[in-house]
Formats: structure tokens, C-alpha cells, sequence
């Protein structure tokens, strides 16, 4: 009988309302419509398999959206229809399913590697947010294989290869064995026809001198179930081809013992008959020691349940027994979907990743009602929810990342020095900002240049622990040589008052210097110079003690040439205080704080006067007419409360290019607000230029810049964060 659009709604009738029936009808119409004029390989028209596939789904009596989804599963792909049309005839849920089933077509499996399997079944899972859309894509294939027949002898194996590589595995996951077996029997009838030719004939040959002992045993136990009052029905079960060649390969185990075993399922009707069933057997045949398993118990990753056992029957043979309920029978056949059977008719999206959540969670209920660890079901957990994203390089391979990866822990991932050298990146073909966190499918394309360098603002967003850890290595060794720079310069500003340079000494006098120091190395002593740890005129007065002991003062005369010039490029070594944030144009002053290298104030900031009493702590400075950068700056606005205000002035700022860093409203009354807004900007002019603008917006009445703060500790703060501040 060929299947019609009219005898599949005559079977949904069986379990769907009527309204459900109806939609799905609806889908069918639509779908007839969109691949009008599509024919499938066989001649059909294309329609055709879309219904077939639905009709698979309708087996498992799967929910009317999943036979919708599947009437239009091929729709956005293959025909000019839009997701957002889907949308509007269908509703968002079907739209998104529908969508996702095409997004699963696009990826194709090219790497050859075994390796990647795993992790593309594993991607699979995670980009489809509705567990529906793979089973889905599961009836799809399914039905693909049924009508292998007619497509090239390479074009079939390669589908059969993917589908035992990938889609059986995830009906296994899954739990939906018969879908997996079915599978696995096309698959490999496609891949390896001379074998599956070979085994069958064996099989066949061989079923005949079986047949009398199955009859036996069957008759057997069922006579002893009889004796026992114990309701249910026995089967005799044959092992399916690719499961024999697998046993064969994978075991080492001839043909003659593999079918030496005769394997019977009995299906019961209460847990509790179960365990009275395996009692019975048990009394019946003697049992092979070690082979019982308890998998009611302890489920399966997958949520299997049924009790095995091996007995010794008649002459010896051995006999392989399944024991379970109807459940669990429906439940091993069709797994997740034998779940996915609901009454409830509302179309919410959430509900299908709440049902499948439920599901899980029946399957954690169910572990620890059997008091049993909860490893098992971590991995079942890990799989449909995943902490793990799973992204593609340029080349194809596959690269598995904890959730929240950025661009740089994947650059990391790569190769270290991809992540030290890494300076943009495209998330498929789009360039994107390098904080964005990355989804699964996506394609990372890593942009280096040969003399970039990690940036310390992504300590903030990588998830990594290869990137945090490379990050912070190489920053620390920057750190190392920027400090060594700066205390050479240090150094050479104060030898110059006596009249010298580091580089006229000669290897003697600095090895003497060393030695009167206790230390072994320049370049330690230059380290801690510039680290603030060691005075840089001190180590000068020691080379020439003769000399007295004078510091120099800075008159504004000479200042310039004494100065030491602040290009903005200093790094870590240098920061800027956060009390009057400096800019360029302000007239500044340094201050070197032990362990954390020279902190630049402003003139005017109420802390440095302070400091000034310690005179060899400061160092006269001046910006470089070449300084580069953005510099924080502090302002503040006082404004009429009104709508939207906060909007406007953002929007003032920024397109002026300065950035904001953060805004908070300091006081605020009914009338009144005190914003003061933290900016990026390059120097004073462009300052003034964005403060003159912000005076224009209507309701505000004050801008000022916010000069010099009382800090509540006045100069602490640690390099790192101020380090964090620049914009490179
Ligand atoms: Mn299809």
C-alpha cells in the first residue's frame, strides 16, 4: 500500500487530536506546494519523502510539531522558502526546527579522521537546541537509507559510511535501538555488500539446525513461565548481520561461535515479575557464572533497562536471556522518543527543551532510586546539554571547547603561538570582535601579525586555562623587559648628573657596582630600578661617593632636558594614577612606588604633594610630542533629569570617538543628576572637543573634568589593573 498523506492522518487519529492531525495535514499541503515540480531520484515527486519521513516519526508516535518540522524539513534548503514564512504559517517552534534540521545538512562530515566522529556526533547534539530536530534528521536518514538503491555505488557508500560513523552512534546515545540497528543492517549491506552477502548466506544455512533448538527452548520456557503463574511472551532472537560482523571483527570470534548462541526475550508486565522470571529461568537452566547484569538496577548511559542472563540449555548450548517490561521494551526500541508522547497540545518553545530536560531527569531519578553512582548519567547529561562548544578551524578539523570560549582561547587551543600573535578574527567569514563567545558550527579564522603581542584585557573574557595561563607567562616576561628599560633609563638620568652613561662605563666599574650592590646581574639591578624597588640615584651615589651627595631639582629650565619622556607605549612597567588621571597636555610627574614601577600623576593632584616630601621618589617627566594612545579621564555632568538622557549623552560622547568606560549617577534628586562618566581619550584637545559637545545637549547644565580624587589609600592600586585600562 503506498503511503498518503490521508492514511498517515487516518494513524495519527489514533493518537493526536484532531486540530494536530489537521496541522500536520496543513504542512504536507505546503510542502506539496514548495517541491512542486521536485522529483526524488526514483521518479517520485519529492513530496514523497518528506511524508515517508514524517510517517517514521508517526511510528514512534512522535508530537504533531516533529511531523510538521518533518513534512518541511526540506523546504528552507531546497526551495525558495524562507525560515520566516515557515514562521508565519507554522509558528516559531516548527520554523526554529525546521531551521535547525537544515543547518545539521549543511555541515558534512569531511575529515576522515575516526577521531572526529565522536565530536561531530557530540556537535551534532549541542547545535540542535530541540532534541527533536535530530530525531528529525534521524527519520530523514532513515528514510535515505530505505531508498539508497538508486543513487551511484560511490555516492552509497559514502552516506552509509557517515551514517554508521555518526547517525547510528546518536541513535544509540539516544537510546532508539531499533532506529540504530536499522541503520547499521543498511549501512553496512551498503558499505561492505560482499560481506553482508556472505554472512546472510551463513546465517541462512546454518538457521535450519537451529530451528529445532530454538523451538525447544522456546517451548521450555515457556512452559516453566506456564508452571509458574508468570505472565509474558517469549521471543526468539536472531543477531542482526552487522552486529555478527562486528563480533567477528571487534572479538575476534569465529562465525560458528557467535551462532552457537541462542538468545530469547521475555516481555513481562511488572518490574517485580522480572526478578520472578530470572528466578524461574534460573531454576530451569543452569546459569553461566559472571554473566548476569542488572541493568534495571543500573539503566544504561542511554537509559536501558532489562535484566541479561546466560544459561547452559539442552546439551549445553548456551543461551543468552532479556528479561524486562513492556516499557522498557518500548523504551530500548524507540529510547528518547518513546518519550516524547505528550498530551499537552501548547506550542510554547521552551516546553520541547523542558520535555527533553524531564527526560534526563527521569533518567537521574530513576539512578538514584537505584542508589547507584551518578557517573553514567553525567556523560548522558554532558551529551544533549553540553558544557562543550565544538567549532571548526579554516581547515575542517573539529576543535571541542568549554562553553564560552572566546576567539583567543581557540587561537590558544591552536597553538600558543597563534594566541601570543593573534590580532583579529572571522567567526564564519564575519569578522567579529575577539571577546565574542564562540557557538557550535561555527568556522574560526585566526587574523596574526608576526610582532603582535597578548593584550591584557583578555584576561577578562577567555575561559581557558591554556589561554589564562599563556596570557599571564608572557605578560610577565614583558613585564620583565619593560621594567629592565625603564631602569635603564632611570639609571642613566641620574648618572648623567655626575656626569655619565651606563653605556661609558666600562665591564669593570659595572662589575664592581654589582659586587658593592650584591647583585648578580645588570639586568636585575636595572628590573628593580625600574620596578621601584631600588633608587636609581642611590646606585649612582654609590659609584662615585666621592662626589656629594645632591639631588638634582628640577628647575623649569633645565626640566626639559632632565625630564624623561612618556611616549604612552611604556606598558606594564608604566601606569597611570587613578586619582587625576592623566592625559596628554596635563603637566605631570612621576612617582615611583616600590614593586610597581612609576605611577604618573598630574601636577595639581592633591596626592602627589604628599609625596613630593620624599623627593628621590619622584622623577621629573614630560610627554613625548609623539605620544600614542587613549587615556583614561574622569568627568563630571550635572543635568536635568529627563528621558533618555543617559542615551543622549553616550550617544554625544561616542561620536566625538571617545569611548565610556563606565557611568554612574552620583546624586540624584527629583530635578537633578550628577553623572561622572570615566572616558578613553587621546589627549586634552580631543578632551575639550568632547566636553564642548556635551555642553550642547539641552538639559545638561555643568561639565567638568573631575581633577584630583582623595583616594581612601592614596597611590595604591596595582599595575595589573591599571595596566588593563589602556587601549591598544
Ligand atoms: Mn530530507
Amino acid at each position: 500500500m503506498t503511503l498518503t498523506i490521508d492514511s498517515l492522518a487516518g494513524s495519527l487519529s489514533g493518537y493526536l487530536a484532531s486540530d494536530q492531525v489537521n496541522s500536520v495535514r496543513r504542512a504536507y499541503f505546503y510542502a506539496e506546494q514548495a517541491h512542486d515540480g521536485q522529483f526524488r531520484r526514483s521518479g517520485e515527486p519529492y513530496v514523497t519523502h518528506p511524508l515517508a519521513v514524517a510517517n517514521i516519526l508517526s511510528e514512534m508516535h512522535m508530537d504533531h510539531q516533529s511531523l510538521m518540522a518533518a513534512m518541511l524539513h526540506d523546504v528552507i534548503e531546497d526551495t525558495g522558502v524562507s525560515k520566516s514564512a515557515v514562521k508565519s504559517q507554522f509558528g516559531e517552534t516548527v520554523a526554529d526546527m525546521v531551521d535547525g534540521v537544515s543547518k545539521l545538512n549543511k555541515i558534512t562530515f569531511s575529515s576522515h579522521a575516526e577521531a572526529q566522529a565522536e565530536n561531530f556526533q557530540k556537535m551534532a547534539l549541542a547545535m540542535a537546541r530541540d532534541l527533536r530536530v535530530i530525531l528529525v534528521k534521524l527519520a530523514d536518514r532513515l528514510h535515505n537509507m530505505r531508498t539508497l538503491d538508486v543513487l551511484s555505488p560511490e555516492k552509497r557508500r559514502r552516506i552509509a559510511k557517515e551514517t554508521l560513523d555518526i547517525y547510528s552512534p546518536i541513535a544509540a546515545r539516544l537510546g532508539m535501538n531499533a532506529v540504530r540497528v536499522e541503520f547499521e543492517e543498511l549501512g553496512f549491506e551498503a558499505l561492505f555488500p560482499m560481506r553482508a552477502r556472505r554472512i546472510n548466506a551463513a546465517v541462512k544455512a546454518i538457521r535450519g539446525n537451529r530451528k529445532e533448538i530454538v523451538k525447544q527452548v522456546q517451548s521450555a520456557i515457556e512452559a516453566c513461565l506456564e508452571r509458574e503463574g508468570l505472565p509474558g511472551r517469549t521471543i526468539g532472537r536472531e543477531k542482526h548481520l552487522y552486529s555478527i560482523y562486528e563480533k567477528m571483527r571487534t572479538k575476534r570470534k569465529s562465525f560458528s561461535e557467535i551462532m552457537d548462541v541462542y538468545a530469547f526475550r521475555i516481555v513481562v508486565d511488572s518490574v517485580d515479575t522480572c526478578y520472578r522470571v530470572l528466578g524461574a529461568v534460573h531454576n530451569l537452566f543452569k546459569p553461566v557464572p559472571g554473566r548476569f547484569k542488572d541493568y534495571i538496577a543500573i539503566p544504561k548511559a542511554n537509559g536501558y533497562q532489562s535484566l541479561h542472563t546466560t544459561l547452559f540449555g539442552m546439551h549445553g548450548v548456551p543461551i543468552e536471556i532479556q528479561i524486562r517490561t513492556e516499557e522498557m521494551e518500548a523504551m530500548a526500541n524507540n529510547g528518547i522518543a518513546a518519550h516524547w508522547l505528550y498530551k499537552s497540545s501548547d506550542d510554547t518553545p521552551s516546553n520541547a527543551h523542558i520535555r527533553a530536560r524531564q527526560w534526563v531527569n527521569g533518567l537521574l531519578e530513576m539512578q538514584q532510586n537505584a542508589g547507584n553512582s551518578l557517573e553514567f548519567i553525567e556523560n548522558v547529561k554532558i551529551d544533549l546539554f553540553p558544557d562543550e562548544i565544538y567549532v571548526f578551524t579554516p581547515k575542517g578539523r573539529i576543535m571541542e571547547l568549554p562553553a564560552g570560549s572566546t576567539a583567543v582561547d581557540f587561537a590558544y587551543a591552536v597553538h600558543t603561538d597563534v594566541g601570543n600573535s593573534c590580532v583579529a578574527c572571522r567567526i564564519s567569514r564575519r569578522l567579529a570582535p575577539l571577546s565574542e563567545p564562540l557557538e557550535s558550527g561555527q568556522t574560526v579564522e585566526i587574523i596574526t601579525t608576526p610582532g603582535a603581542q597578548p593584550n591584557p584585557a583578555w584576561l577578562s573574557f577567555v575561559v581557558t586555562g591554556k589561554a589564562r595561563s599563556n596570557i599571564r607567562h608572557y605578560l610577565k616576561n614583558q613585564r620583565e623587559s619593560e621594567s629592565i628599560a625603564l631602569g635603564r633609563r632611570l639609571l642613566n638620568k641620574s648618572l648623567a648628573g655626575h656626569g655619565t652613561q651606563l653605556e661609558k662605563l666600562n665591564a669593570e666599574q659595572v662589575q664592581e657596582l654589582l659586587q658593592q650592590l650584591n647583585v648578580s646581574e645588570l639586568n636585575t639591578l636595572l628590573s628593580d630600578i625600574g620596578l621601584g624597588n631600588r633608587m636609581a640615584h642611590i646606585v649612582a651615589q654609590k659609584m662615585f661617593p666621592e662626589e656629594t651627595r645632591e639631588i638634582p631639582k628640577a628647575t623649569s629650565k633645565d626640566a626639559k632636558q632632565a625630564s624623561l619622556a612618556i611616549r604612552g607605549s611604556e606598558g606594564m612597567v608604566m601606569s597611570y594614577a587613578k586619582c587625576c588621571y592623566p592625559i596628554p597636555g596635563d603637566p605631570i610627574v612621576g612617582h615611583i612606588s616600590s614593586g610597581r614601577g612609576m605611577v604618573i600623576h598630574t601636577e595639581t593632584c592633591n596626592n602627589i604633594a604628599e609625596i613630593r616630601q620624599n623627593p628621590e621618589k619622584v622623577v621629573s617627566v614630560r610627554w613625548d610630542p609623539d605620544v600614542e594612545g587613549e587615556f583614561a579621564v574622569e568627568i563630571r555632568v550635572e543635568l536635568e533629569n529627563e528621558r533618555g538622557i543617559i542615551a543622549k549623552l553616550a550617544t554625544a560622547i561616542t561620536s566625538k570617538e571617545a569611548n565610556i568606560e563606565r557611568i554612574s549617577t552620583v546624586e540624584r534628586d527629583a530635578r537633578f543628576s550628577i553623572v561622572n562618566l570615566l572616558l578613553n581619550v587621546r589627549n586634552r584637545i580631543h578632551l575639550a572637543r568632547v566636553m564642548k559637545h556635551v555642553r550642547l545637549i539641552k538639559p545638561v547644565t555643568r561639565v567638568a573634568r573631575v581633577k584630583s580624587r582623595k583616594l581612601a589609600k592614596p597611590i595604591k592600586g596595582n599595575i595589573a589593573p591599571e595596566a588593563l585600562k589602556r587601549q591598544h
